[in-house]
C-alpha cells in the first residue's frame, strides 16, 4: 500500500469494539464484520471513520389514499451508503419489519457487494414500512409513486438506481421508472433495474440472483470435492432468489430435499419436484398446502443433514442459538444477512464453508449492472450473453475471494469484506477528501 495514497488522520478509535453486540441489529452485525476486515487491512483511521458512516439517510412520510377512501401515512427510507465508485445501487423493500438500521445495513452491504464483484457502483437501499400482502394493486401503485416522488432528488441513472427487493418486483420498478420519467419530462429507462424486459429490462435479470447462487455453490462444491450430481440441498425462502436457486441447482443434478416460505417448510428425502412447487406458488401465492413433502418448520430446515443450505428469505435466521446445530457442509447465503456475527465463529469452528451474502447473492446486482449498461447504450444483449457474462463474473469473484481467504488464512466472509473494502478504500485514497 503506497503511503502517499493513505489519507492523513489522527489516532484510530474503533467505536463500540468491545461493547456487547446486539446480534439481531443488522447494522451492528454488518459493522462487526467490517471492523474485522478493516483491522486486518490495517485501514487508516480517517478512512475507517468515513467508511463507517452512510453518506445520506432520508426518512419520508408517504401519504396514500386507500381504496376505502381513508388516508394512511407510511414511513419510507432511502439510504445512500457510499458512492465513491459510482452511482448508488440498491433495492427497495416493502415490509412491516423495515427499520432505518436495517436499510442502512443493506445499503452498506450493497456497497461491499458491488465492490466484491468489481462493479462501478456504490451502495444504497430503500424501504417502506407496510404490509404489501394486505394492499390492493392500486394502493401499492399509489404508495410506490408517492415514495418515488419523495426521494426523487436522490434518484437518477448517475446518482441512485433502485431495483426490486423483498415484496417488490418488475411491476413496482415500472411505476418507479414512470414516476421518475414524468418528473424529468422524458423517458429515463436507466433509473431503475429489474424492470420488465418490454421497457428496457434485461433478459436474465429475474433469474440472476438465483443463477449466481447456483454458480458459486457449484464452485464451492468443486472446491470441497463434493459431486454436484446428487448433492443434497435445503432452501429457505421460495421467492425470487430461493425458487430460482432451487430450480437451477436441481437442473445441475442437485437433490433439493427441503424448501420453505413464510407459511412453513416441506421435506422430501427423495427430492422435491421444484417446477411443481414453483407452479403451486404461482397459483396459490405461497407454499401453504403443498403436497410434495412432509411438513417441517423453518427452524428444522436450517439444521437438516444436507450438503448445501441456502438461506434465501430474511436476515438473522442462523444465530448463536442454532449455529451449533447446523449440519450443512456449505452455506450459500442467498438472502442478505441470514447469519449473525455471533454465529460466524461457531460455523467456523464446525468447519462449515460459508459463501457470504455479498458474494453469493451478487448475481442480481451484476445483471442489474448489465441492464443499466444496456439501457444507456440503447443496445440489448441476448440471454445467453447475459448468462455467460454473469457466470464469468461470479466464478472470477469466487476465485478472488477464495484466493484471499487462503492467503490471509481467514474465512470466506472476512476475505470478501477485505477485498471489497480495499477496493472502496483505494478509490477514496485516489479521490482524496473534497474540502
Ligand atoms: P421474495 O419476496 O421474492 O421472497 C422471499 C421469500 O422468503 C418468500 O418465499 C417468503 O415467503 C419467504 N419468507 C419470508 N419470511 C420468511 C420467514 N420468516 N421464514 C421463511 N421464509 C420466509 O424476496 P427475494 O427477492 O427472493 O429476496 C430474498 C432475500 O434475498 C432477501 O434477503 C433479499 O434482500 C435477498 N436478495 C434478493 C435479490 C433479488 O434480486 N431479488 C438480490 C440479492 C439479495
Amino acid at each position: 500500500m503506497a503511503s502517499d495514497l493513505r489519507l492523513p488522520t489522527d489516532k484510530i478509535v474503533r467505536p463500540d469494539k468491545d461493547r456487547f453486540l446486539n446480534e439481531e441489529n443488522p447494522f451492528e452485525a454488518m459493522m462487526s464484520r467490517f471492523d474485522r476486515a478493516a483491522e486486518l487491512l490495517d485501514l487508516e483511521p480517517g478512512l475507517y471513520k468515513v467508511l463507517r458512516h452512510s453518506e445520506k439517510e432520508i426518512t419520508i412520510s408517504v401519504p396514500v389514499l386507500m381504496d376505502n377512501g381513508e388516508v394512511e401515512v407510511f414511513t419510507g427510507y432511502r439510504v445512500l451508503y457510499n458512492t465513491s465508485r459510482g452511482p448508488a445501487k440498491g433495492g427497495i423493500r416493502f415490509d412491516l419489519n423495515v427499520t432505518l438500521d436495517e436499510v442502512k445495513a443493506l445499503a452498506a452491504w450493497m456497497t461491499w457487494k458491488c465492490a466484491v464483484v468489481n462493479l462501478p457502483f456504490g451502495g444504497s437501499k430503500g424501504g417502506v414500512i407496510c404490509d404489501p400482502l394486505k394492499m390492493s394493486v392500486s394502493e401499492l401503485e399509489r404508495l410506490t409513486r408517492r415514495y418515488t416522488a419523495g426521494i426523487i432528488n436522490t434518484l437518477g441513472p448517475d446518482s441512485d438506481v433502485p431495483a426490486p427487493d423483498v415484496n417488490t418486483n418488475e411491476r413496482v420498478m415500472a411505476w418507479v421508472m414512470d414516476t421518475y420519467s414524468m418528473h424529468m419530462r422524458h423517458t429515463v429507462t436507466a433509473v431503475v433495474t429489474g424492470k420488465p424486459v418490454e421497457m428496457g429490462g434485461s433478459l436474465g435479470r429475474r433469474e440472476a440472483t438465483g443463477r449466481g447462487v447456483m454458480f458459486v455453490t457449484r464452485e464451492a462444491l468443486r472446491h470441497l470435492g463434493i459431486a454436484m450430481n446428487g448433492a443434497t440441498v435445503a432452501v429457505q425462502g421460495f421467492g425470487n432468489v430461493g425458487s430460482i436457486a432451487a430450480d437451477l441447482l436441481s437442473k445441475q443434478g442437485c437433490k433439493i430435499v427441503a424448501i420453505s416460505d413464510r407459511t412453513g417448510g416441506y421435506y422430501n428425502k427423495g427430492g422435491i419436484d421444484i417446477p411443481k412447487a414453483i407452479e403451486y406458488v404461482r397459483q396459490h401465492r405461497s407454499l401453504e398446502g403443498f403436497k410434495g413433502g412432509d411438513n417441517i418448520t423453518n427452524d428444522d430446515l436450517l439444521v437438516l443433514p444436507v450438503d448445501v443450505l441456502v438461506p434465501a428469505a430474511l436476515e438473522n435466521v442462523i444465530t448463536s442459538k442454532n449455529a451449533g446445530k447446523v449440519q450443512a457442509k456449505i452455506i450459500a447465503e442467498g438472502a442478505n444477512g441470514p447469519t449473525t456475527a455471533g454465529a460466524d465463529n461457531i460455523l467456523d469452528e464446525k468447519g462449515i464453508f460459508v459463501i457470504p451474502d455479498i458474494l453469493a447473492n451478487a448475481g442480481g446486482v451484476t445483471v442489474s449492472y448489465f441492464e443499466w449498461v444496456q439501457d444507456r447504450g440503447g443496445y440489448f444483449w441476448s440471454e445467453e450473453t447475459v448468462n455467460n457474462r454473469l457466470e464469468e463474473i461470479m466464478t472470477r469473484s469466487f476465485t478472488d475471494v477464495l484466493g484471499l481467504s487462503k492467503q490471509h488464512k481467514v474465512n470466506m466472509r472476512t476475505a470478501a469484506y477485505m477485498l471489497s473494502i480495499s477496493r472502496v478504500a483505494t478509490v477514496h485514497r485516489l479521490r482524496g477528501i473534497y474540502a
